[in-house]
């Protein structure tokens, strides 16, 4: 697996410290094995420890988050706050609010968010959050009373300085104008402590369309400087239905491709003639309905149980914007089979290794989630500083901004690959230059701080 030493003894610490911990034992690998070529060119990454130091989260919160249901009943779910790596600004990651949570996924997140966060050019570090409680099904009052439990406590650990989360799966506006008040009584500060906020109290415009839109951008660059293609006139999947596969969905269209199914952790719809977003937007985010509701409302389309189905649709771009390995090698395979010419992951880690091995052996484009989808984080970095001016940009100003960084971010990635051999290898090339600007700073700032 590894060829160094050096990389062979840290992996192996990293197995024996975290058992059982799947997701972030992936995440780990994946990273470390782009890493071997420049382990091997800068002795000093080893002489002073850096790859030891950045598998190893600076601090760790796990906290009780006790609420009182509807019915007045007592519940209790588990809180989780990473806060991995600080070297190059304050932690920032969003929060998780759903059943599958745990340490492990936690930390494959977070893990990740560190280059990601390095990618955007921005000065943030990487962390993450969530909970193993459940927004679905849960009454407005049940969810605001869950959030301020949850900040009561993740209070005492974050500030516009120190972490600032943000919305993920199952934390959108609402979750976040809950803990966000909350936080504000608590300290009885106004600052910019969470991203993600509603526009009449410090949110950015073009923060909700920015994950989707910034890895249309980004996979548009790619295909525009890897193949001399486009959007134009291809049909497009996109998995999901939540912010970031809606925004995709948007702007996929608007550069001129046609999507063609959507889904939720249920199934999947097919429409032959073009998803009709109006349509999705009203169930999913008015109504917070399930995917299923389309199909009685749009003529000609097709409702199939079980979401994995969705990549046996043929398509010309697959945009991954669920969940963690939610393409696996048999439905990389069907994508390969039915003429897949890009794959653009907008959920992170949507495809499990063995997927990626078959997409780049096939020579389709990988626009891996680090670099694809950091168009969101970039655009709450964007809110943080239009937050310390206490200024509002215009939606176009943001949006040009997120459209420079995508842009920026495939060529540094691009261009990080062919210096270190492997041209066209984003994944590799992603994670190295996400990694050579923390690695400088960790460098720089000595050992123990
Ligand atoms: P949302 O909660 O808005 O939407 C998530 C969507 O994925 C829903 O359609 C949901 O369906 C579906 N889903 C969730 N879990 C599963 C599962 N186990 N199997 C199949 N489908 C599932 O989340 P986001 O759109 O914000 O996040 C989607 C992905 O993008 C995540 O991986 C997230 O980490 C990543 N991401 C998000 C960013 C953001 O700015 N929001 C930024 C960068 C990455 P259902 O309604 O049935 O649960």
């Amino acid at each position: 697996m590894f060829q160094s030493e050096y990389l062979k003894k840290v992996y192996a610490g990293v197995e024996a410290r975290n058992p059982g911990e799947k997701e972030f034992l992936q995440a780990v690998r994946e990273v470390l094995e782009s890493l071997e070529p420049v382990v091997l060119a800068n002795p000093k990454l080893e002489e002073q420890g850096v790859l030891e130091r950045i598998v190893e989260p600076e601090r760790q919160l796990f906290f009780r988050v006790s609420w009182v249901d509807d019915k007045g009943q007592v519940q209790v779910n588990r809180g989780y706050r990473v806060q991995f790596n600080s070297a190059i600004g304050p932690y920032k990651g969003g929060i998780r609010l759903h059943p599958s949570v745990n340490a492990s996924v936690i930390k494959f997140l977070g893990f990740e968010q560190i280059f990601k966060n390095s990618l955007t050019g921005l000065p943030i570090g990487g962390g993450k959050g969530g909970s193993d409680f459940d927004p679905k099904g849960k009454s407005d009052l049940e969810v605001m009373r869950f959030c301020q439990s949850f900040m009561t406590e993740l209070a005492k650990h974050i500030g516009a300085d120190t972490d600032v989360p943000a919305g993920d799966i199952g934390t959108g506006a609402r979750e976040i104008g809950y803990m966000f008040g909350q936080y504000k009584r608590l300290r009885n500060e106004f600052t910019g402590v969470l991203t993600g906020k509603g526009l009449t109290y410090g949110g950015s415009l073009a923060r909700k369309e920015a994950t989707g839109f910034g890895l249309c951008y980004f996979v548009d660059e790619m295909l525009a400087c890897m193949k001399k293609e486009s959007f134009k006139g291809k049909t497009v999947v996109v998995s999901g239905s939540g912010n970031v596969a809606i925004y995709a969905n948007q702007k996929a269209t608007e550069l001129g491709g046609k999507v063609v199914a959507m889904s939720d952790s249920n199934g999947y719809i097919y429409d032959p003639n073009g998803i009709n977003l109006d349509v999705v937007k009203q169930i999913k985010e008015v109504e917070r309905g399930r995917i299923k509701e389309y199909v009685n409302r749009v003529k000609g389309a097709e409702y199939h149980d079980g979401c994995s189905g969705i990549w046996t649709v043929k398509c010309d771009i697959a945009l991954p914007c669920a969940t963690q390995n939610e393409i696996n090698e048999e439905s990389a395979k069907i994508l390969v089979k039915n003429g897949v010419i890009a794959v653009g992951e907008g959920a992170n880690m949507p495809s499990t290794p063995e997927a990626i091995a078959v997409f780049q052996n096939a020579g389709v484009l990988f626009a891996p989630a680090k670099a694809a989808n950091a168009g969101g984080v970039a655009t709450s970095a964007l809110e943080m500083s239009q937050n310390s001016q206490r200024l509002s940009w215009t939606f176009q100003e943001v949006d040009a901004k997120l459209k420079t960084i995508m842009v920026n971010i495939f060529h540094n990635a691009y261009n990080a690959a062919e210096k270190y051999g492997m041209k066209g290898n984003l994944v590799a090339g992603a994670n190295i230059a996400g990694f050579e600007k923390v690695a400088d700073a960790m460098l720089a700032q000595g050992i123990a701080y």
